[in-house]
């Protein structure tokens, strides 16, 4: 026999029976970013190297380790996207979208990173990403925020928390980052081979280390929240008045930072206890730099991230996972002027009944096997379509959830009778 080809270590299917769950959430989020203004827009998934390099930072895990980096056979280095948004704001940048206007934009798809597979962290991930650039805020940040809230309350999901915190502008975070550096040299014999590269290149990152051994470390490390410059002060109270005001609920983590480079002032993230080690579940923040270290105007932006894979698993667990969606009809052919009239009469039914699922036995079988498969397939009904009856003009149907017997129609009445007992049943 020949040699199966096996997936791809990190890279999944999602199979027909786990495919409700995703269209759940993703028709839920689609309806509250339209309510909220927010515009989809659709980016390549492949960019040049230089953008992420130049976006996320040449000192950060995602750059230095995980990126799926390839050269084409033209001869360019290109990169499968590890995240959205340095990917959306090279589009803005490249179709002129700027220009003094302000933009509210997501976008849904595939993210890829070369992480160790593992529960909740794949090679190939989807994410939902929301962008709001040229607002300052904190206006928009407390909205954003409260966007997210409110989509796990349409969801159902409750074991999430939010954490927030501000990083400052890049001035006072390069005070800060003196004080760092002074503080990890103290304790450098104790700091392991990545965060002791990481303390020349990129210091703050430490404190983002997943190695358990650092936690003590770190915990003693200074806060950047004790340097902030006054107004990302005031950015950061006034954020949190309004985040009060509407009832979303926070804690502040003043050592939460992020793994990318960009991120200013505002940062958040929705974590969860109900994943394992993998707890982050939508994580954000401002990015006031980034359009115009990219080289658009410079414009202030705002927006997260949400890890498909890991809210598709909380909804599972929440049972929240919506039931496969049964035919309403299963059609029974009987005879062979019957099977071939069969697609004919069940087209019609459709263009008279659009928003009914009616599905047609197909590839013959004889009359107890496809009422197996009737049985099995869910349906509500039975249309059985018989040589006998056809002659004189007339269908069979039969409820297949209650005890009721069989009753014949005309051809010409199937449609409004379907639509009556169909009606009669759900009372
Ligand atoms: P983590 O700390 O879990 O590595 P991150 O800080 O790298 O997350 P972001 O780059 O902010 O994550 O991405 C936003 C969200 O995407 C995360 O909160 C998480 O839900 C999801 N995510 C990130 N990496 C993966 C992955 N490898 N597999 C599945 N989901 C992921
Ligand atoms: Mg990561």
């Amino acid at each position: 026999m020949t040699k199966q080809i096996q997936p791809i270590r990190g890279m999944n299917d999602v199979l027909p029976s786990e495919i409700g769950v995703w269209q759940y959430l993703e028709s839920s989020a689609r309806e509250i970013l339209a309510a909220y203004g927010y515009e989809e827009i659709r980016v390549p998934i492949v960019e040049h190297t230089d953008l992420f390099k130049r976006a996320i930072g040449e000192f950060t895990d995602v750059v230095e380790k995980e990126m799926y980096t390839f050269t084409d056979q033209g001869g360019d280095s290109l990169t499968l996207r590890p995240e959205a948004t340095a990917g959306i704001v090279r589009a803005v940048i490249s179709n002129g979208l700027l220009r003094g206007s302000r933009l509210k934009l997501w976008c849904a798809g595939p993210m890829f990173r070369h992480e160790r597979p593992q529960k909740g962290r794949y090679r190939q991930f989807n994410q939902i990403d929301v962008e709001a650039i040229g607002f300052a805020g904190p206006d928009v940040d407390a909205e954003l925020i409260a966007l997210t809230a409110r989509l796990w309350k349409k969801l159902g999901i409750e074991r999430v928390r939010l954490q927030i915190n501000s990083l400052g502008t890049p001035e006072s975070r390069r005070v800060y980052r003196e004080h760092l550096v002074n503080y990890f040299r103290q304790h450098e014999s104790r700091l392991d081979a990545d965060s002791r590269r990481r303390l020349e290149s990129n210091p703050l990152r430490i404190l983002d280390s997943k190695n358990p051994e650092m936690r003590e470390i770190v915990a003693g490390a200074p806060l950047l929240t004790e340097h902030l410059d006054p107004e990302s002060r005031a950015h950061f109270d006034t954020l949190c008045v309004m985040l009060r005001d509407v009832g979303v609920e926070f804690e502040v983590n003043p050592r939460l930072v992020r793994g990318l480079d960009y991120y200013t002032r505002t940062v958040f993230e929705w974590i969860t206890d109900a994943l394992g080690a993998q707890d982050a579940v939508c994580s954000g923040g401002r990015y006031d730099g980034l359009i115009a270290q990219l080289g658009g105007e410079p414009t202030p932006a705002i927006g997260f991230a949400m890890g498909v894979e890991r809210v598709v698993e909380l909804l599972v667990q929440a049972g929240r996972a919506p039931a496969r969606q049964a035919p309403d009809v299963y059609v029974v052919v009987s005879g062979e002027l019957a099977t071939k009239q069969g697609v004919v009469l069940t087209e019609r039914l459709r263009d008279a009944l659009p928003h009914r699922r009616i599905e047609l036995n197909l590839g013959g079988g004889n009359f107890k096997t496809q009422f197996r498969r009737a049985d099995r397939s869910g349906a509500r009904l039975a249309l059985i379509i018989g040589d006998d009856e056809l002659g004189r003009g007339m269908v069979a149907l039969k409820p297949l959830r209650e005890e009721s017997g069989q009753s014949e129609c005309p051809i010409a009445e199937v449609a409004s009778r379907i639509e009556a007992m169909l009606a009669d049943g759900r009372r």
